[in-house]
């Protein structure tokens, strides 16, 4: 027997209906491309949606097809999210840091219709254009006044959104089809490997949306004021952009602008209460706020994620600043929220050295993710904190295949995903990442966290940054390298550096070198780019030697 509820679809576009009847007072505040501000409220941003899906019809957008996006954190790019996938098509967001070579492959890979782009990246467009036959029109997100003046190819109309939108109603109502369509794509980042392109349903989003504002886990509110850090153009910035309206939370965007004085003026200005990001932004933020003695006036929390969260930042941001740090995990594939470090009852009053060891844990799965951590061979680990495997991973905002490929390709048959990363959880079911799978350090066949030595290298007061990579070993097969940047006016001894472990390791743990580069090499989501720093130091022991 069926329970006699209703069965509604989900619907993306639910959101920012409810947001426009419910929510009338919060803002969209987004710092433009020129540092200027622009603010409206939801009711016009679900009005200006509406316009921008008949602006899509007139562009010949059908269900299905791709729109791409090459944005930074705006209101427009708002609009595109909820007009684009409202419509049923499939809003197809794009890393801009990636490369020419990567942002051609990726369009041509989902094939999509239309390009809606910042005109900071009309380089890219005309680096790419020759690539990318299934683009019809390149529509640059600003006025008439501002548009580039480009060459392209032709049969590629060059256009421009607030044109487009003049000449537009919104005379337009939201449409209910199957929850399970394709509402946006999201290629990973590529740490390691080719990017592939991740596929979110209007249901995943929408559970995921409700999933996060959860009290544990973003924990917003409708007089909240959230700043996405991280890019709509990586993983739908956390969810952010369904998840603030779907709970009336006021949206800050910064643009491009995400140095520490830009984000410390915009969260001050606009009354931040809640942030998210990855490390390298929490570090350059901390170290404007310790050189210019200016505080975060109104912010309560900042969400940090995407790379392990150094101690140096959960400490300081706690002590100095008032601010809780929230220690994330997840990745494109999941949507990507799946664990999150928030107190029960045996750790909320743990204090000091304890507190700080067990934040850096990635914490525990929010409700909607089941994991598990196997070896090798599959067989499943015990949850005893020590136990360290593969982490798998299911849900239902989990991926079960990469674009273009079949149905379940990307899990088991019981749909469990493989992370890539490697893990240990304890009894209280929290876990902790100790390295991905590709930057395992295998030194005579036993295990040495990278994760470990890289935050333990960062609470050096002199080091800006770290990264520990392995390197060739004649006897143990792979031992540690120490990759470190100082400071700005500090300069770095390689023994020095390493005495900064001295009692916190296992002695075999000891990196065998310290490198001091100028700077380290990240990819397009601002983390450690491994994989070039592992060719690059791969025989730097035999070379010495
Ligand atoms: P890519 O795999 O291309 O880097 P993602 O942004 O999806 O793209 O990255 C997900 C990966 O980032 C995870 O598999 C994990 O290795 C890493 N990661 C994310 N959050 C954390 C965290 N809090 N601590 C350690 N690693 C993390």
């Amino acid at each position: 027997m069926f329970g006699l509820m209703q069965d509604r679809p989900l619907m993306i576009s639910s959101i920012i209906r409810h947001a426009a009847r419910n929510h009338t007072a919060s803002e969209i505040v987004s710092k433009n491309v020129d540092g200027g501000i622009h603010r409206y409220r939801y009711p016009d941003l679900e009005s200006r949606a509406r316009r921008l899906v008949r602006v899509l019809k007139g562009l010949d957008i059908k269900p299905s097809d791709r729109v791409a996006t090459l944005g930074w954190n705006g209101f427009r790019h708002l609009e595109l999210y909820y007009a684009v996938s409202g419509m049923q098509a499939i809003c197809h967001t794009i890393n801009p840091r990636l490369g020419a070579p990567d942002i051609g492959f990726i369009v041509a890979d989902a094939a999509d219709s239309v390009i809606f782009a910042e005109t900071s990246f009309a380089a890219i467009i005309e680096a790419i254009a020759t690539q990318t036959p299934s683009v019809r029109a390149v529509v640059f997100m600003c006025d008439r006044a501002e548009m580039p003046a480009l060459d392209l190819p032709s049969g590629m109309a060059l256009l421009c959104y607030e044109e487009l939108m003049a000449a537009e109603t919104d005379d337009y109502t939201w449409p209910e089809f199957d929850e399970r369509t394709a509402a946006s794509l999201c290629y990973t980042s590529g740490t390691t490997g080719k990017p592939k392109g991740v596929l979110y349903s209007h249901r995943s989003t929408v559970i995921h949306a409700m999933a996060v504002t959860a009290p544990d886990v973003f924990g917003l509110r409708a007089t909240d004021r959230v700043l996405p850090v991280v890019p709509m153009f990586h993983v739908n910035a956390w969810g952010l952009p369904y998840a603030a309206p779907a709970t009336g939370a006021s949206l800050i965007m910064p643009g491009r602008h995400l140095d520490g004085p830009s984000l410390t003026a915009l969260m001050n200005d606009e009354h931040v209460t809640m942030s998210a990001g990855v490390p390298t932004v929490w570090l350059g933020l901390l170290h404007h706020l310790r050189a210019s003695g200016e505080r975060l006036e109104t912010v309560d929390r900042l969400v940090i994620g995407g790379s392990a969260c150094p101690r140096l930042l959960l400490a300081a941001f706690q002590t100095e600043y008032g601010v809780r740090v929230d220690h994330a995990w997840g990745m494109s594939e999941t949507s990507p929220l799946g664990t999150m470090n928030a107190p029960v009852p045996t750790t909320m009053n743990l204090a000091g050295e304890a507190k700080l060891r067990h934040l850096e844990k990635q914490g525990r799965g929010i409700f909607g993710i089941d994991m598990k951590i196997v070896d090798d061979s599959g067989a499943e680990l015990a949850w005893d904190g020590v136990a360290q495997g593969n982490l798998m991973v299911r849900g239902v905002w989990v991926a079960s295949a990469y674009w273009g490929q079949e149905p379940g390709s990307a899990c088991d048959a019981q749909g469990w995903f493989a992370t890539g990363d490697v893990a240990t959880i304890d009894p209280g079911g929290t876990m902790e990442i100790t390295d991905r799978s590709k930057d395992v350090i295998k030194s005579g066949g036993e295990w040495i966290s990278s994760i470990t030595l890289e935050n333990i290298a960062v609470s050096h007061p002199d080091v800006a940054e770290a990264a520990i990579v392995a390197t060739s070993h004649p006897k143990w097969t792979e031992r540690p390298l120490l990759v470190v940047v100082a400071r700005p006016g500090a300069t770095l001894d390689p023994a020095e550096v390493l005495t900064i472990y001295d009692g916190k390791i296992p002695k075999w743990w000891l990196p065998d070198g310290v490198v001091v580069l100028d700077e380290l090499p990240h990819t397009a989501t601002g983390k450690v780019h491994k994989l070039t720093l592992r060719n690059r130091f791969r025989d730097h022991l035999e070379r010495q030697a």
